[in-house]
């Protein structure tokens, strides 16, 4: 195992992707890490159950804290982003959740990106507040500005770059590196680019987040959220989620783990197609800006490009003004490949209307013509196109 590790430090991350976590020598030669559903683990010794008791039994104690399908996945995530450690939650929101509860007690303060996603709200304003702990919202672009915002009580910065509604860029270097000299912890939610795009602790995080639903998974067909940190943190990390008996069931990590092994192929056709239907939207004549961190027309692809090794396919449109609800409807009602619903980083194409105006409360969003959020899926780019060139049309005709 520790040659194995050897190798796999010095690989590219492309060939990493499919070499990570798997001894196919240890299982019968069958390719892939199995499914081991377990509550209790059986010790063949006295020694060995009290190693599980002092911390130092290398594999699996106990269900909850997962069995070796679960250890498999953790031990590819925080390879690929580069951290010592990371752990897998039932969900993306269970991840941040896990992250504010850990780092803060009564008394405290946060600081939470206004581009981030909409619902981390519930778990600042319902959960935290209970608790005890304050939170600011900030504009994304704040950058080393941020230290006006931090009190001797803060203890955590949230930030989502690029945003996965508005897709604003944040400077994780020049925060991170106010957050330190005062010791503050610095979490990046990580969906959008993936470690493969992204590692945000090369960049002064200390806290990678990823809803692992979106491109891990890949599929639309699983919930998943993982967290990588380095040693320190991921222990505070872990013990909080054993408190909070926090599980990412089996066949869930064998679905994460299983896109893990196609995540460089897709992401790269995601990019194409996200791009390509990017420059579809701005030709568009009913569209008022397309907003692509990886275009040079958005406000902040100088950071895009300065950290980034590339793009996902989610990206936004904002109409212009004075298009009926009616006309709306026909466009979207229509649509065959482009489908409607929450959630993105599936292999299908997507379309969602979004009203950013009510979420946001630091920075208000001033844009009146309707935003899209489109996910470029796998498909056939003409074929998109075409679908949508539809739309427009029907959109006219209820004009
Ligand atoms: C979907 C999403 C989440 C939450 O993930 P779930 O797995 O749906 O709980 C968090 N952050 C971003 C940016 C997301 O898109």
């Amino acid at each position: 195992m520790t040659g194995a590790k050897r190798r796999n430090s010095k690989r590219h991350v492309d060939t990493a992707l499919v070499e990570l976590g798997r001894d196919p020598h240890a299982n019968h030669g069958v390719v892939n890490p199995p499914v081991y559903h377990a509550s209790t683990i059986l010790f063949p010794t006295l020694a060995a159950l009290e190693s599980a008791e002092n911390g130092t039994h290398p594999g699996p104690t106990y269900g909850r804290r997962g069995t070796t399908t679960a250890q498999a996945l953790e031990q590819t995530v925080a390879a690929l982003d580069g951290a010592d450690k990371a752990i897998a939650l039932p969900s993306g929101k269970a991840a941040m959740a896990l992250t504010f509860a850990t780092f803060t007690r009564a008394g405290d303060h946060v600081l939470v990106s206004d581009n981030a996603y909409g619902p981390v709200r519930m778990i600042c304003n319902d959960l935290m507040e209970k608790f005890g702990v304050e939170t600011t919202y900030f504009d994304p672009h704040i950058g080393s500005g941020i230290s006006k915002l931090m009190r001797p009580n803060t203890r955590l910065v949230w930030c989502e770059s690029p945003g996965s509604l508005t897709f604003e860029m944040s400077d994780i270097p020049a925060i991170a590196a106010e957050a330190r000299q005062r010791g503050i912890k610095v979490g990046v939610d990580n969906s959008w680019a993936s470690p493969y795009y992204y590692k945000p602790l090369d960049h002064g995080a200390d806290i990678a987040m990823q809803a692992g639903t979106k491109y891990l998974v890949g599929h639309s067909d699983a919930m998943v959220g993982v967290l990588s940190a380095q040693m320190d943190d991921f222990k505070s990390l872990r013990h909080m989620a054993d408190a909070l008996g926090y599980h990412l069931a089996p066949d869930d990590c064998y679905l994460a783990l299983r896109g893990i092994r196609t995540l460089s192929v897709r992401l790269e056709r995601h990019q194409a197609n996200g791009l390509a239907l990017a420059e579809y939207f701005a030709k568009r004549p009913e569209v008022a800006r397309v907003i692509h961190p990886a275009r040079p027309d958005h406000p902040d692809h100088a950071l895009w490009q300065r950290d980034f090794k590339g793009a996902s396919g989610l990206f936004a449109v904002v109409l212009k003004p004075g298009v009926s609800h009616n006309a709306f409807a026909a466009f979207t009602d229509g649509l065959e490949l482009f489908g409607m619903g929450y959630s993105w980083g599936g292999y299908e194409s997507l379309l969602l209307p979004v009203r950013p105006e009510k979420i946001r409360s630091a920075v208000p969003w001033r844009e009146e013509g309707k935003v899209l959020r489109i996910h470029a899926g796998l498909e056939d780019l003409s074929d998109l196109t075409h679908d949508l060139d539809m739309g427009f049309d029907r959109l006219h005709a209820h004009g």
